[in-house]
């Protein structure tokens, strides 16, 4: 089964078992959190995903959401394109005591209720992805950095480490 509308929610475990493909585009301006900060909320994200079971029965969402997302450049303060693609492979579970058990290769996320928005779950996939500073590599500002702000930069760019304790927080907020 296929379809081109992304739906706003989804019953994961029910398209799992239905096999359902979907391939459309949300407007970047219907994710708040993640335009926030933004340098400007135009563009969109596209959405190719299909829900399958693996060999044990986990009911999985698989597939890529792409974006370009505009942040300000922290050199120069002008906006700078982000490219974001995710590959997700996620696992839909009930209960809080399976999160644990699910393999490794996928990535858990905890059910409190059939249904969930597939935009929020997109979302805060995309936030995780998102760089903490945003600058354009080949920036006019650049050449005036001494070596050691380069550095302190670099230094905050290091992601936390371990993003999914993060999302498992992230997680627990969808309604
Ligand atoms: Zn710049």
């Amino acid at each position: 089964m296929l379809t081109s509308t992304l739906p706003e929610l989804i019953k994961p475990i029910k398209l799992a078992r239905q096999g359902l493909i979907l391939k459309g585009v949300f407007p970047l301006s219907g994710m708040k959190r993640l335009t926030a900060d933004a340098f400007s909320k135009e563009g969109s994200v596209e959405v190719d995903i299909v829900f399958t079971k693996d060999g044990e029965g986990y009911p999985l969402m698989q597939g890529t959401v792409t974006t370009c997302v505009q942040l300000q450049c922290q050199r120069c303060l002008e906006g700078v394109g982000v490219d974001l693609e995710l590959t997700l492979s996620l696992a839909f579970v009930q209960k809080e005591s399976r999160v644990e058990q699910v393999p490794s290769i996928y990535e858990a996320v905890l059910l409190d209720s059939e249904e969930i928005s597939l935009i929020e779950l997109l979302e805060d996939e995309l936030i995780l992805a998102l760089p903490i500073m945003a600058y354009h590599s080949d920036c006019e500002a650049y050449r005036y950095r001494t070596d050691k702000e380069l550095e302190s930069e670099k230094m905050a760019e290091q992601k936390p480490e371990n993003p999914f304790d993060v999302l498992k927080q992230l997680k627990g907020k969808i309604k």
